[in-house]
């Protein structure tokens, strides 16, 4: 979810009405409840639990809806470490929900080998079509974020039990590479008013919409049934379609299908997101979400978005020289809260 000239960005393949859904439902490649809610929720559909099935592995820290949504989850939560991880890490704040989405992710690898997109250029650096360029640039910045990386990728060695050796075949990755594009592609699972559930990363069925402080479309996420069961995208729903130098118009159709297939797998109960208009787009009009709070003066805006995403937007809003109605406004409220 970076915006910069290497990005891939999504277009409208026809004239777009009002409240439409551009995609249809995604799967996530990895999903994880924040600590908070791990009592509380299905680790695997996120659904509230009314009398759970407990993991005794991690004393009880992972608890599951149904006898379905244990069998579907059950293996992903002990092989990828997420299991050891809960074990060791006794205090369950919010702060290792990355983490947990970074081991499945890797899980993910090593149980399907690479995941490769037919049509893709090799540069920037991907990791199953998320991007996850510039870590050598954050390592060498020696920042917060490149702490964070190293401590991540230490506890994600530890909780995984073994060194820290490239995975997967064709596309091997690091610890770090695949913490990095959870830590830049990831969004957080918000389904009611109590606040986001967790945090899940998706393909580039999703991850492909770029950002914008005025943006024509939004996204939901919605909790799978357990008993329901996903097959492939069907070509007609697709309202949205990637355009990029050297991407077949057909690799998000192969993407949605390949990604889904992929997550049927592994989380296949996991919270699907949708992306939806909020304004008529007409035909081959770049489509457009938010990844922040866009109630904010440009100034926030552009900080949120370099501290979480690394980019500098410059979408209209942010690019005139004078404000508009609404950035006058937030201005005149954050002076007035500053008095
Ligand atoms: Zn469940
Ligand atoms: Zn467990
Ligand atoms: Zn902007």
């Amino acid at each position: 979810m970076i915006e910069n000239t290497e990005a891939m960005e999504m277009r409208a393949r026809e004239d777009v009405g009002l409240a439409q859904d551009l995609i249809p439902p995604v799967s996530p490649l990895a999903a994880a409840l924040h600590g908070r809610f791990l009592a509380f929720h299905c680790t695997a559909c996120f659904r509230p639990l009314e009398s759970p099935l407990l993991c005794a592995a991690c004393r009880g820290a992972t608890r599951y809806c149904s006898a379905a949504c244990f069998t579907a989850d059950s293996s992903a939560h002990s092989a990828s470490g997420e299991c050891r991880l809960l074990f060791l890490r006794h205090n369950r704040d919010d702060g290792d929900t990355d983490l947990r989405v970074a081991l499945r992710f890797l899980h993910l690898f090593e149980s399907t080998g690479p995941v490769h997109l037919a049509s893709l250029p090799e540069r920037p650096r991907r990791v199953a079509g998320l991007l996850a360029s510039d870590l050598e640039k954050v390592i060498e910045e020696e920042g917060e974020m490149a702490e964070r990386i190293a401590e991540g990728a230490a506890l994600m060695s530890l909780a995984r039990d073994r060194d820290r050796s490239r995975v997967g075949g064709g596309e091997a990755v690091t610890p770090e590479e695949v913490l990095w594009a959870v830590l830049t592609n990831a969004v957080e699972v918000q389904v009611s008013e109590v606040g986001p559930l967790g945090v899940a990363v998706y393909g580039p069925g999703f991850s492909w919409f770029n950002h914008s402080c005025l943006p024509n479309a939004c996204y939901r996420f919605e909790l799978a049934q357990s008993s329901s069961e996903q097959g492939c995208a069907k070509p007609k729903s697709l309202l949205a379609s990637p355009a990029a130098v050297g991407v077949a118009a057909d690799t998000l159709k192969a993407w949605i299908c390949a990604g889904s297939g992929l997550a049927h797998g592994f989380s296949k109960f996991g919270p699907r997101v949708i992306v939806r208009s909020i304004k008529p787009i007409k035909k081959d009009e770049k489509i457009c979400i938010t990844y922040i709070d866009l109630l904010q003066p440009k100034i926030k805006r552009q900080s949120d978005l370099w501290e979480k995403y690394r980019f500098v937007c410059r979408c209209w809003r942010c690019s005139l020289s004078s404000q508009i109605y609404m950035d006058l406004v937030l201005n005149g409220i954050e002076l007035w809260q500053l008095r």
